[in-house]
């Protein structure tokens, strides 16, 4: 529950907690309204009643002055009255069709148990003379009273508002008192007619009078104070008082004086009836005015209470539905500042924060944002090298400021020591007895020390950058440039020698080594480079070439003619029978042709170094040159079993003389380095991109450590050899230069003391 509560969104959480009120206040209201329905259902159920009970009392009322009027026609016969008595007929049958016509259940066939059902017969008897005064009396006086009892049943209990109940109370009271003063003064009304003195008929009223006596008791005690002082008023001043008096007296005395004739006695009964009639009715009216107010009151209360209800609940859940967007709209300003601060901004603004909770946040999320953007000012200054810049921590357990804090302390120490190991750095290198400079990763030069500046008689500020390149002679600037840059981009150590003008003006060969620097981390940093005056080697190195090139020159025509020579000799003994001369003669030719090769390598070799060896490439068949090469070999070594295998013929574009060069001088390794009758094997293949040329002896072989070392210029390989094996050094050398000039490749596979295989490899030429 609590987790599925958390997962709600906030205004879902918010309207969640109004809702239980919420629904407790509509369920309250409704009861509330329920009640009311029903008090207003009661109240007009009560007004029914009462006009049921308005209704009865007039029956009564009508009934009455119907007996009145039957009983004096059945005892004066007087023709006169006739039309009185139909039209009073005409009200009672009019009241009685009213009620009949009502759908009250306690009316229910109420002619048949109040005797009215014999109204008809009565009224035809009292017609037609066929009856007494007395029965008549008796007749309308028991129907009259069982309508009063009905009629009191009819008001039944006191749940009536107060004064309603008691006016009620004091109406039913009334019509009591006019039932009985009615029968009292009709009957009296009979003896003075009459003019008997029946003292058994006051006994029989006896206990009438008795009863109109305590129903007016009893409405001085429970009507309201104004209805009783109307009573009042009517017995004190209207016909009621000499009526009640007259009666008062005869049932003192129990005899009827000559006061009234009946004609009198009729008018002024007749009169005080109706006084109290008036009072009732007006009574009643007050009653049935009373409570149809009661009811219109309570149906306007509830509705009002309803009305008010669905205010309180529209103007309440406006309310929270407000609450729920301020508070949700005050969060989410939060939760874009909070994230803005995770995102690392600052200067974070918040508005209309509240002195609450909310508040409180709000200040902490600005308070952060401030902070931050504080520190971070700090780390900047800090970072810039302003050390002394003041770090406010934000409490003892502030991680971020003490790490600020920390940081600036290490790095005032760091920069302490970097700049110690650089003053160092400058320190040594500016003792060195090398030129050195560094550079940075965008390469370029941010220092040069003591032995560069003495060198250039430069300021450092004249060097920095690319200025040095000024210094450079402008024939080497573009080589040096290029050289620097392509390694600088692959990372690379390079070497190039360039002439850089010393600060006399003299331009002097330097020798120039750079490597590229790495952090401890191994993040790349720049070059570091040192540079050496190599300018007396250079100078030393021309002359040496040039006395070469001079010398290989000088004994290339002596040889040329010692070579002829000898060739002729050779033919000319060619058969003879001195065999040592023969001898002789073929190692002269031998050596004179390995003298030819060494004296043409010596002058390739210095032409290879100036880059001006000619090559004249053509479609060559690597075989038949091959066994050219190897037939002459063979003729000149004969110690040494060469072998020719020709796998594969395949054509190159290559310059012929260069090519038999690099064979011949491969064997003529070949054949040096091995024992005399071992065989010395040649084999031409090819691929589908490639003829492979291999030269395998099985010799003394080379340590793999020298492998890439014998194809240096003057390279030998150490070991006391060099007297055993005559040569310069050069062969190879040659070798792979020519090569490379044929894009191809050249490489060794060997051990010590187990023969050497030299490969060779050429791109084929395909002449479409
Ligand atoms: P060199 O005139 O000394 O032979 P090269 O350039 O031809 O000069 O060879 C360089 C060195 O390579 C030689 O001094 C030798 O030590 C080694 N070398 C060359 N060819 C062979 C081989 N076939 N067997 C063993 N060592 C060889």
């Amino acid at each position: 529950m609590n987790n599925f509560f958390r997962r709600l969104s906030l205004p879902v959480k918010l309207l969640s907690l109004i809702l239980f009120p919420l629904a407790l206040i509509i369920f309250l209201a409704f009861t509330v309204y329920r009640e009311k329905s029903e008090t207003a259902d009661l109240l007009d159920g009560y007004v029914t009643r009462i006009n049921r009970s308005a209704d009865i009392s007039a029956l009564i009322s009508s009934l009455q002055a119907e007996r009145k009027y039957g009983y004096n026609y059945v005892l004066t016969r007087d023709a006169g009255m006739q039309p009185a008595i139909v039209r009073q007929r005409q009200v009672t049958d009019s009241v009685l069709d009213w009620l009949a016509s009502q759908q009250d259940a306690s009316l229910h066939q109420f002619t048949s148990y109040t005797f009215l059902d014999s109204l008809l017969p009565v009224r035809e008897k009292i017609d037609a003379a066929r009856t007494t005064p007395d029965i008549v009396m008796h007749y309308y006086t028991t129907a009259i009273y069982r309508l009063y009892t009905l009629n009191m049943a009819m008001a039944g209990n006191n749940k009536y508002p107060d004064p309603v109940f008691a006016d009620l109370t004091a109406e039913k009271l009334l019509t009591g008192m006019i039932t009985y003063l009615e029968i009292l003064s009709t009957n009296f009304y009979n003896a003075i007619y009459a003019r008997q003195n029946n003292v058994a008929m006051l006994y029989g009223l006896l206990g009438v009078y008795d009863i109109y006596k305590s129903y007016e008791k009893e409405l001085l005690v429970k009507a309201s104070p104004a209805v009783v002082r109307r009573y009042k008023a009517l017995r004190d001043t209207t016909a009621l008082k000499p009526v009640t008096a007259y009666i008062d007296q005869v049932f003192t005395r129990f005899s009827f004086d000559t006061l009234y004739d009946a004609g009198e006695w009729w008018q002024l009964s007749g009169d005080a009836s109706r006084g109290i009639k008036v009072l009732q009715t007006d009574l009643m009216q007050q009653v049935k005015a009373a409570m149809s107010k009661a009811h219109t009151d309570e149906l306007n209360d509830r509705d009002l209470t309803l009305l008010l209800i669905a205010l309180a609940l529209v103007v309440v859940f406006g309310i929270m539905v407000f609450c729920t967007h301020v508070i949700t709209q005050m969060l989410s300003g939060i939760n874009a500042a909070a994230r803005e601060i995770a995102q690392g901004n600052t200067g974070v603004t918040l508005q209309n924060v509240s002195g609450d909770v909310i508040g409180s946040l709000s200040d902490s999320i600005r308070t952060i944002g401030e902070s931050n953007r504080q520190l971070a000012h700090a780390a900047d200054l800090i970072g810039k090298g302003h050390f002394d810049t003041p770090v406010q921590t934000r409490g003892n357990n502030d991680l971020l400021g003490n790490a600020l804090l920390r940081m600036r302390n290490n790095l005032e120490q760091f920069t302490a020591a970097i700049e110690k190991s650089r003053q160092q750095f400058e320190e040594v290198a500016d003792k060195a007895p090398v030129m050195i400079w560094v550079s940075g990763t965008d390469k370029l030069c941010t220092f040069f020390n003591k032995g560069w500046l003495d060198f250039t008689g430069r300021k450092p500020a004249q060097e920095a950058g690319n200025g040095w390149m000024q210094g450079v002679h402008p024939d080497d600037r573009a080589g040096c440039a290029a050289t620097y840059t392509e390694a600088f981009d692959t990372r690379e150590e390079f070497y190039m020698e360039y002439r850089l003008r010393r600060h006399d003006g003299q331009y002097r060969w330097i020798g120039d080594t750079g490597a590229p620097r790495y952090s401890p981390a191994g993040f790349f940093e720049g070059y570091i480079g040192s540079c050496t005056d190599i300018h007396e080697v250079k100078v030393l190195e021309q002359r040496r070439d040039d006395f070469i090139k001079m010398a290989s020159h000088e004994l290339k025509t002596p040889m040329t003619t010692i070579k002829g020579y000898v060739q002729l000799l050779r033919r000319m003994h060619d058969g003879g029978r001195d065999p040592f001369l023969a001898d002789s003669l073929a190692t002269i030719d031998r050596q004179v042709a390995r003298l030819t090769r060494l004296i043409a390598d010596l002058l390739d070799a210095t032409r290879m170094e100036t880059g001006k060896l000619p090559v004249h490439p053509e479609p060559l068949r690597l075989g038949h040159l091959a066994e050219v090469l190897v037939k002459d070999m063979r003729t000149l070594f004969t110690s040494h079993n060469i072998v020719l295998h020709v796998q594969a013929d395949p054509l190159v574009l290559a310059d012929k003389d260069r090519l038999t060069q690099v064979f011949s001088n491969l064997l003529d390794n070949a054949i040096k380095y091995s024992q005399p009758a071992s065989d010395v094997v040649i084999t031409l293949s090819a691929d589908r991109e490639k003829a492979m040329v291999t030269v395998q002896d099985s010799g003394i072989g080379i340590a793999p450590e020298y492998h890439a070392k014998v194809f240096e210029r003057f390279y030998r390989e150490p070991g006391g050899q060099e007297s055993t094996f005559p040569g310069f050094g050069i062969g190879l050398f040659i070798v792979r230069e020519i090569i490379s000039l044929h894009r191809g490749n050249v490489w060794v596979r060997s051990e010590k003391g187990k023969g050497s295989v030299f490969h060779i490899t050429l791109p084929l030429h395909r002449p479409d």
